[in-house]
């Protein structure tokens, strides 16, 4: 598929799908298998794969991206509180799992990455 110039410019410059940086350079950028969302160079220095396919995997299902509430200064505690607080309010009960992903996705949300949220979740259990 190849676009003219004139047809280019109808089309939003490609982002990351985790930081949501415009991605100039094609050839740097890293594609996940699953969700096939297009990551930019610096995510991929910055997360593992691993990590990179369970991020995209939340921000394409919950939206957001990487650092959006970054300068919020919260810790994990701020973050675990809030979204308890969320779930206590909230009409419905929820299964263990979506918490934990409600809980990774609003830590990613404020610049956590994955090894830094869990390290600050286990200090804050054994507190
Ligand atoms: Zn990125």
């Amino acid at each position: 598929m190849s676009f003219s110039e004139n047809s280019r410019k109808n089309f939003e410059p490609i982002k990351c799908s985790i930081c949501r940086g415009n991605i100039n350079d094609m050839s740097t950028v890293y594609q996940t298998s699953f969700s096939l969302s297009i990551v930019c160079r610096e995510c991929c220095e910055k997360f593992s794969k691993e990590d990179i396919e369970l991020i995209s995997n939340i921000f394409l299902s919950h939206g957001g991206y990487f650092g959006e509430h970054e300068d919020s200064m919260a810790s994990i505690e701020d973050i675990v509180r809030k979204i308890i607080k969320k779930i206590e309010n909230g009409p419905k009960k929820i299964e263990l799992n979506e918490l934990n992903v409600k809980l990774l996705h609003e830590a990613l949300l404020h610049g956590f990455t994955p090894k830094r949220y869990i390290k600050g979740l286990q200090n804050y259990l054994e507190e």
